[in-house]
């Protein structure tokens, strides 16, 4: 269980709306690490977990990963994927993210693993709940695989036993792909 910082709640969030949007009041307060309310005018307002998908993409024995071309993390390693839109499902979230991640998306996901996890945009702490899914191809074969230059410096196929476990982005990335190895039978480093 996150605790309510780590998960974007109270000593993080709070304190970045002062005065109340609705009425201006300064006795807005933050509640459970997850709503603003203002005493003053009744105002509501709920810092809600965002969504996210990913995708573990295995090629023949290669999982297909991403060197992070931006903050947070640039230069660490991460799975295709991203935030779902509003009113967009997760899983057409995740055909997106492949799409336009990575040039090519696959013709059918698998749910695999969700996990919490947090994430900070310039200085704001979001509680995210992470859905990660999986395809599997024999081969990569007739796949090309086309980096968005804005969101990857690299595109790599690495083998099961050279995934670069201390350098993966995020730690519920590293989680769901050791949910997918070990699915397959597959030896995975102890950490
Ligand atoms: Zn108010």
């Amino acid at each position: 269980m996150a605790s309510a910082d780590e998960a974007g709640g109270e000593a993080g969030a709070g304190s970045f709306f002062r005065y109340c949007p609705s009425c201006a009041s300064p006795a807005l307060e933050f509640e459970n690490g997850r709503r603003w309310a203002c005493p003053d005018c009744g105002f509501v307002y709920y810092h809600n977990v965002a969504a996210s998908a990913a995708v573990v993409l295995d090629l023949g024995g290669s999982i297909v990963l991403l060197r992070r071309a931006k903050e947070p993390r640039r230069g660490r390693w991460a799975l295709p994927g991203g935030f779902v839109d509003p009113g967009e499902g997760a899983l057409e979230c995740a055909l997106r993210e492949c799409a336009e991640e990575i040039g090519w998306a696959p013709a059918r996901l698998d749910f695999l693993a969700s996990f919490p996890n947090s994430y900070r945009y310039r200085d704001v702490p979001y509680a995210t709940c992470d859905l990660y899914f999986c395809a599997r191809l024999p081969s990569a074969e007739g796949v090309r695989l086309a980096a968005d230059p804005a969101e990857a410096s690299e595109i790599a196929l690495l083998p099961y036993g050279a995934i670069p476990w201390d350098d993966i982005a995020f730690p519920p990335a590293a989680m769901a792909l050791r949910a997918y190895l070990r699915g397959r039978g597959v030896g995975i480093p102890e950490r």
